[in-house]
Parts: C-alpha cells; sequence; structure tokens
C-alpha cells in the first residue's frame, strides 16, 4: 500500500512540493491536499494582474482540477485543518472530519497583517492577500469612487495601480518619506513616486494612521492621522506586512518561534512533518517571495523520495551524518532574494543592502533625462547591494555577482556601466545570456535556472518565447526576465536564427488557433482528434487538457451526427454527468422543464435523497432542485432511479444548455402581457441537450419587469404587448454584462427561429470555453445583428442546421447509461464504462 502524504494548505509552495514529488516518483504517495481557499491552487503573485483587469482569475490557476485527478491527487478545497493528533498522525478538520497521515507537509503560508487602529472592523477595510480579497475590492470599485491604500511598499503599490485602473481615486498614504522603503534608497524611491504620480496615483507621506471614520451605516468614510488631518476613503487596503500562520503547527506543540522552525531538510521538531514556504523560519530568518519556497519545495520533495522506505526520522538522522550524499538531497541553506515591481510598468530592481555604511562604497550612474539609475553597493570589492531603477537589463548579472561574492577588482571601473561594456572590453560575447552558467537562475518567480532553459529548448526543439514559458515557466510570471529569455533563446538556436513570433495557440501543444482549427476540420473534413493533431502538427502527440477538449467540441459542433464525441477528452464533470464538490463528492440535478416541476416528481427526488443519504437538497438560482453530496459510486443508481420517475439529465455539468429560467407570466400574474412560462418551456425543450463552447442560461419574462432577469442572460426573452423582445450576450457571473437587444418579434415560432440560430452562430463561432458575452465583447453585436437580421435567409439556414443537429444531441445520457448497464453500482464498473465509451 503506498504512504498517505497529506499536504495543508494549496498554495503556491503545498503545490510546488507535490509537482516536485510527482516529477520524482509519481506513485510513491497517496497523496491528499487541503486548502482552505475555495479555489484550486492560484498564482498568488498574480493578483495584481487581476486587480488590475490585464488576467482572469481562471488565466491564473496554477492546475484545473483535471489535473488533480489525472495525478490520483484528491484535493479538498474550502476546509480548514484544525489540529493534528500527532502520536496517532491523524489531521482533524473544521468540519469534525479525520484524516489519518503517513507523512504531513505543512504549506500554510502567511496572514495579512491588519493595522491595530479604532475603526479596523469596518466595513470597506481589507487587506491584499487573496482571491476573495480582490474580487471584494473590484466589487467595491463598481459603486464607490475613494481608495486608501495604506502602506507603500511592493503589495500596495500594486493594489494602488489596479484600483486605479478599476476607475478609483487612489492615494497611498505611508509611514516614511521613501517609498518601498525596504528596497530603495531615497533618489530611487523619489523616481518612483514621480513615475507613479503621473499613472494617477497620489502620495501621503510621511503620515501614521491614527483611526478609522465611520459613516452612518458602518462603513469606513475617512482616514484620520496622527496629525490630526484627514482623508476621505470608502475603500481601504491595509498591505503592511505579514505574518506566518503558524497557528495550526503552535496547536499541534510543534516548535514554532516567528515561524515553524526547520532545518536545513525542511523538518520540523516531529519527524512526520515537513513544512515550507512562508510559515517556516529557517535559520532564523522567514520570506515573503516565491524564489525561496521553491528552493525549499524542492529539498522537500528530495527528502521524501529519494530515500526509499526510510522514514524522515531515519533520513534526517544519515543526513547528519552526512551518510545522505549519495540520496542526491540538496539540503536548502536559506535564500538571497531580491524584489521587482509588477503590472505598474516601472521597470525597478533590487537585492540586498538598498544603502550603504561606514564600510561600503556606492557606485551611482543617475540620468533624470532618461529616467535611469544605478546604485552598486559594494564591500570589499565585493557587490553586497543592488538598485536598478528604469533600466533593469542587467540585473540577472549583478544578482549573480552577488550571490556568488564574485570579487569585481577587475572589472569594478566599468561595472556599473553594464555587462555590455564589460564584456565588449575584455572581448567576450556580448550577449545578455553569454555570462551565465547553466545553474544561473534566470526566473526568480519560478526558480528556474539557465540549463533548464537550454536544455528544454534542445530536447523539445523550441523556437518561440510563448512555448520556452509553457514548458519552463521561465518568463511566465512577472516578466521582468523576458529579454535573458530571448537572449538565451536566441542563443541556443544558433547564429542567423529567429524566434517565432509569438502565436496565440490554443495551449502549448499548438500554435494554431482556434480559426485555424476550425478551418482545417471544415477545409480537411477531419473526423478524429488525432487527425486534427496530424494535420496542423501537434507538438505532443496526446495533447493536453487544454487542447483535447477543444478539439472535442470544435469537431463535435462542426459533424455532429457524423463525429464520434470522445468521451475521455471532456473534463471530469462533463465525463461523470455530475458537478465534482469540493469534498470530492458530486451533485446531481434533474431538468426541470422551464422551471416547472409536479408532486410526482418531487417524490422522486426526496425517494432518491431518502434512499442514497445524500445530505444537502437545495434550490438553485437557475430554478432546479440540486441533489448535493452524492458519493461517486452512488452516481448511476440516482441517474437510474431519477430517469425512471420520468427525469432527464440537466447537463448542469456541461458546457450545455443549463436552463431557461421564466417567471410565472400571463397564466397567473397581475402585470404578465405573454404566457412566460410556455415560452420557456418550448425553448428547453428545443435548445437541451446542445453542446455549446461554453455553458448557456436562457430567461423568459412574461412583462418588461423582467423578474426572470432575462436580460442578464446568455439569451433572454422578454415580453411586450406586442411580442417579445430578444436580448443576447447578458452575463449575471462575476462580471456582470447587460444583454444587447437583438431585435423584436411577435410570435413564440420567431422567438424560437431567432434563438435556434442565435445558438447555431455561436456554437460555430465562438471559441472553446468563450462565453456569449465575450465572443460578442470580441465579435461585435453588429455582426450578430449582421447574420441574424440582415440576413434572414442565412438566420433560416442557421435554425435548420441547429435543429438538426439537435436531433442526434438530444440523448440524454442518464437513460442511455441506464438503458446499457442497469446494474452500475460500483466506482470500478463505472471506470469500465468510461473507457469504453
Ligand atoms: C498580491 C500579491 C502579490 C505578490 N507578488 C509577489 C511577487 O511579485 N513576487 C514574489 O516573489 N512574491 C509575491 N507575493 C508573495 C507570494 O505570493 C507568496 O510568497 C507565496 O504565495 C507564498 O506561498 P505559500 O504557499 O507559502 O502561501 P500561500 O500561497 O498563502 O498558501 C497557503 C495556503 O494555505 C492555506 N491554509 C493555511 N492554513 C490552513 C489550514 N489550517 N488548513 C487548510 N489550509 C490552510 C491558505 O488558505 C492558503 O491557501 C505576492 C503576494 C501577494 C498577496
Ligand atoms: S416579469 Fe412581469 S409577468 Fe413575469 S412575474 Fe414579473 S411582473 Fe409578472
Amino acid at each position: 500500500m503506498r504512504e498517505r502524504l497529506v499536504v495543508i494548505g494549496n498554495g503556491m509552495a503545498g503545490i510546488r512540493v507535490v509537482e516536485e514529488i510527482l516529477k520524482r516518483d509519481s506513485h510513491r504517495y497517496e497523496i491528499l491536499i487541503f486548502g482552505s481557499e475555495q479555489e484550486p491552487a492560484y498564482d498568488r503573485i498574480m493578483l495584481s494582474s487581476v486587480l488590475s483587469g490585464e488576467k482572469r482569475m481562471d488565466e491564473i490557476i496554477i492546475h484545473s482540477l483535471d489535473w488533480y485527478e489525472q495525478n490520483g491527487i484528491r484535493l479538498v478545497t474550502g476546509r480548514e485543518a484544525v489540529s493534528l493528533e500527532r502520536k496517532s498522525k491523524i489531521v482533524h478538520t473544521d468540519d469534525g472530519g479525520r484524516i489519518p497521515y503517513d507523512k504531513l507537509i505543512l504549506a500554510t503560508g502567511a496572514n495579512a497583517v491588519f493595522l491595530n487602529v479604532p475603526g479596523k472592523n469596518l466595513h470597506g477595510v481589507l487587506v491584499y492577500r487573496s482571491h476573495l480579497d480582490v474580487q471584494e475590492m473590484i466589487a467595491i470599485s463598481r459603486q464607490k469612487k475613494r481608495a486608501v491604500v495604506i502602506g507603500g511598499g511592493l503589495l500596495g503599490l500594486e493594489a494602488a495601480h489596479g484600483l486605479v485602473k478599476q476607475g478609483m481615486d487612489v492615494t497611498v498614504v505611508h509611514i516614511f518619506d521613501t517609498l518601498m522603503d525596504r528596497q530603495l534608497d531615497f533618489v530611487s524611491g523619489k523616481m518612483l513616486k514621480q513615475a507613479l504620480e503621473d499613472r494617477g496615483i497620489k502620495f501621503l507621506m510621511p503620515k501614521t494612521t491614527k483611526s478609522l471614520v465611520s459613516d452612518e451605516t458602518g462603513w469606513v468614510r475617512a482616514v484620520r492621522f496622527q496629525d490630526g488631518t484627514e482623508i476621505e476613503a470608502e475603500l481601504m487596503v491595509v498591505t503592511v506586512g505579514i505574518l506566518p500562520r503558524i497557528d495550526l503547527a503552535l496547536r499541534s506543540g510543534l516548535n514554532c518561534q516567528r515561524g515553524i522552525v526547520v532545518d536545513d531538510y525542511m523538518g520540523t521538531s516531529d519527524p512526520a512533518i515537513l513544512a515550507v514556504g512562508e510559515c517556516v523560519e529557517h535559520r532564523g530568518a522567514t520570506y515573503g517571495l516565491v524564489a525561496p519556497l521553491y528552493e525549499m519545495a524542492r529539498t522537500c520533495a528530495e527528502v521524501l523520495t529519494e530515500v526509499p522506505g526510510k522514514d524522515v526520522t531515519d533520513s534526517r538522522r544519515l543526513q547528519q551524518s552526512h551518510a545522505l550524499q549519495p540520496y542526491k538531497v540538496t539540503p536548502y541553506k536559506g535564500s538571497t532574494t531580491s524584489a521587482k515591481l509588477k503590472v505598474v510598468g516601472v521597470d525597478m530592481f533590487s537585492a540586498g543592502k538598498h544603502t550603504g555604511d561606514p564600510w561600503t562604497e556606492d557606485i551611482i550612474i543617475q540620468d533624470h533625462f532618461l529616467g535611469i539609475y544605478k546604485k552598486l553597493v559594494v564591500r570589499e570589492n565585493r557587490i553586497v547591494g543592488i538598485v536598478l531603477y528604469g533600466d533593469t537589463e542587467d540585473a540577472t548579472w549583478y544578482f549573480q555577482m552577488l550571490k556568488e561574492s564574485r570579487d569585481i577588482s577587475d572589472i569594478r571601473d566599468r561595472v556599473i556601466f553594464g555587462r555590455a561594456i564589460v564584456n565588449s572590453k575584455s572581448d567576450q560575447t556580448p550577449g545578455l545570456s553569454a555570462a551565465l552558467t547553466n545553474e544561473m537562475e534566470v526566473c526568480g518567480c519560478n526558480g528556474v535556472c539557465k540549463g533548464a532553459i537550454v536544455q528544454a529548448i534542445q530536447s523539445l526543439r523550441l523556437t518561440s518565447l510563448e512555448e520556452v514559458r509553457a514548458h519552463t515557466k521561465a518568463s511566465a510570471s512577472c516578466g521582468s526576465c523576458t529579454p535573458l529569455v530571448k537572449d538565451i533563446l536566441l542563443s541556443t538556436l544558433g547564429p542567423g536564427s529567429e524566434i517565432s513570433p509569438t502565436r496565440e495557440g490554443i495551449c502549448a501543444c499548438t500554435q494554431a488557433s482556434a480559426e485555424d482549427i476550425r478551418e482545417a476540420i471544415r477545409a480537411q473534413h477531419l473526423l478524429t482528434i488525432e487527425a486534427v493533431m496530424t494535420a496542423l502538427s501537434w507538438k505532443s502527440p496526446e495533447g493536453c487538457s487544454t487542447c483535447r477538449p477543444a478539439l472535442n467540441y470544435y469537431l463535435l459542433s462542426e459533424f455532429s451526427g457524423e463525429y464520434r464525441d470522445h468521451f475521455r477528452s471532456r473534463f471530469v464533470n462533463e465525463r461523470l454527468h455530475a458537478n465534482i464538490q469540493k469534498d470530492g463528492t458530486y451533485s446531481v440535478v434533474p431538468r426541470m422543464w422551464g422551471g416547472l416541476t409536479s408532486p410526482s416528481e418531487l417524490r422522486a427526488i426526496a425517494d432518491v435523497a431518502d434512499k442514497y443519504g445524500i445530505p444537502t437538497v437545495k434550490v438553485t438560482g437557475g430554478q432546479r432542485i440540486d441533489l448535493l453530496g452524492v458519493k461517486k459510486e452512488d452516481l448511476p443508481g440516482v441517474w437510474r432511479d431519477l430517469n425512471a420517475a420520468g427525469m432527464v439529465s440537466g447537463h448542469a455539468y456541461g458546457k450545455a444548455l443549463r436552463t431557461v429560467k421564466t417567471c410565472v407570466g400571463s397564466e397567473w400574474c397581475r402585470f404578465g402581457v405573454q404566457d412566460s412560462t410556455t415560452m420557456g418551456v418550448r425553448l428547453e425543450k428545443m435548445t437541451w441537450g446542445t453542446w455549446t463552447p461554453h455553458k448557456v442560461k436562457l430567461a423568459a419574462s412574461g412583462c418588461p419587469r423582467n423578474c426572470a432577469e432575462a436580460t442578464i442572460k446568455d439569451l433572454g426573452v422578454v415580453a411586450v404587448d406586442s411580442g417579445w423582445e430578444i436580448h443576447v450576450g447578458g452575463n449575471g457571473g462575476m462580471k456582470v454584462r447587460v444583454a444587447d437587444l437583438l431585435c423584436k418579434v411577435k410570435t413564440q415560432e420567431e422567438v424560437l427561429e431567432y434563438t435556434g440560430a442565435f445558438l447555431q452562430l455561436y456554437r460555430k463561432e465562438a471559441h472553446y470555453l468563450e462565453r456569449t458575452a465575450h465572443w460578442i465583447e470580441r465579435v461585435g453585436i453588429a455582426f450578430v445583428k449582421e447574420k441574424l437580421i440582415q440576413d434572414p435567409e442565412g438566420r433560416k439556414c442557421l435554425y435548420r442546421e441547429f435543429l438538426e443537429s439537435q436531433e442526434s444531441s438530444q440523448v440524454d445520457p442518464w437513460a442511455a447509461l441506464s438503458a446499457s448497464r442497469a446494474d452500475l453500482k460500483e466506482f470500478v464498473t463505472f471506470n469500465m464504462l468510461e473507457a469504453e465509451a
């Protein structure tokens, strides 16, 4: 039996250890990861790009749920480990769960420090740490105008920039008179302040906050300072530092000081427990950046995989006697860190001592006109500090010299002018990367060294920056190492070579765009995923979890009757006809046509809930009943029983039609001018079972009061005296989009025609995973009107195509599976079914 490895903390450190373990020995452990946040692990450093609107949350998720599933990892999100029973090796969770382990990794990260002043608990006062914080800031920025950020450090400036991008009036309040005072000296701090003022951020510094002032509703209204002055604030973001999250470790009796104390092998005071990331204290130091925690993760994974059959106690005893050498565990000896400012668009780099002392000398050049400032702090001819502002091209080179403590006596007269000058005088190759050895780190964010990049370029024949990013992660985060990565690419490809222009391929396996793929499928009449991959020279023969579902969809939407759906290329929810939930159980939603149900259907649902011990029965936002907490092995039985009562799958898991929401309309309502319920039922009967690029929701309201919220649906119809208004491209999710009015029609038949045609156009034109809202924003509502309004023949043709494709799509998966495997009970049987499909 495999050893049980439990990881507490699904953040950047926790997930990195797991990746490193899988790389070395993917079969060694049965892995379970806990995260108290709701999302699968995400790249926390990219939250600033989400706040500034440059990225969406789904773009910064490190691995999709499919990745966890494919690697046999159980992920439990939204749940907190509250204590450890160390003797019997059990983790207790906040919902009363008891999880046994053989080895445990603590990767609990850090908490943002909160300002301890009166008023700190007012509404509108936030820290900047998690996705929830970002969501809340964006939501507040939609309603309020003035934001104050307390703290002029790296995080505070990124928060301020993001809030300006969200349209707020932002003032940064800082206790010192230099921004980023732990990384910059007075001159560079002043240059940075000027650059940020030019970008619309205001500053109050030095200022010490005394209290926060409330309005009559308990929302923050102003910030009051020690000097008696005040500034208006409707949103206040506190970014004054972090504290390692050690509460669980402390409660469990582990040795903690500022962080959980670990040795050079990431071992804690309990031999079965290791710790990594911001939560640890190593040789007296704690860290708040990713590069060190990636180094820790590597050592941790080596310890856990390189000593077969030994437990950590034994391995550490061996390490102490240096007997571990043959097992290649590299001890973690601490990190020298550097800082860069992302997103804001200012080139800045700092490492080591940024201000001198009586034992150091400064070498400085400064050009106000060009906005360039470079300072090297030198002690005994060795660089001990670097501050670069405006030109950071040589940052890695200087940083490497600092880390190696290189004697610079031979180049001291010109070192400040940069590598090009130094190398040209000594007749060395002037290329940016030429002076780097293979072990030198190029991308600090992701801990990638030059050797790894060169190896990937050579072995995978990479020719573009995008490919290097996808395969090595170098340059994929803050981007400051991009020139260096390009240079490595160029020099590895050899003289006279060129970097392929970056093309927006749908994933790292291909340079083909969605349009290229659709065109090839149509023109060459391709009928399998493998045929598309061959025709478009896919780089990885198997594809990946991004391109396989996309190809499956493009083929299905093009040749719906002819193409045989490739079941295993669907996401896990679609494969299991249910939504996987955070605790590993599933939820099942039967279809309720137009939101209508009957006593017998309700009875059948209640019977199923009783029979299978389903803990939660919930009415959804789309007017259906959700059965939550269904065990995987019970799924076939649940489908069969609901099916026997006349219900079909609601496709609540699919990139497909979900619901058609209705109001009670003219049949019951005093205001109703049309029968919206019948309209909704007809729409749902026509459209269910269709596969679409993303999920699709419809609604029908009986009058302009619009109780079914039809104007924030992918397609919504609103009854008026003379007929129906049809609205398209709405979205009620994270970013609300009000639908565009497509047209007005008179009859229900016309509504059906326009709806079918619209959905068919969307199915044929949109990229896979593009909601109607994003698609319409990309192509413009004029394009949709041109196809559906100005071209009645084209519209009718699209409608016909839609109805034809529905003939082969309206197959209820529950009925099909129940009929073919009446005795489906076990998970094992279920897997066989998947394999055969
Ligand atoms: C906005 C922002 C920008 C940043 N920018 C940069 C940058 O440019 N460069 C850089 O190097 N660093 C940056 N950082 C810092 C970097 O993100 C952190 O160093 C890194 O994320 C820490 O990783 P971690 O895994 O140790 O902690 P985290 O990523 O915080 O993960 C810890 C996880 O453990 C969970 N957890 C804690 N306790 C429990 C429990 N008892 N049970 C279950 N789960 C638990 C937490 O919910 C959390 O999800 C930035 C941070 C922020 C917030
Ligand atoms: S939308 Fe109009 S018809 Fe429908 S329930 Fe509301 S008020 Fe009544």
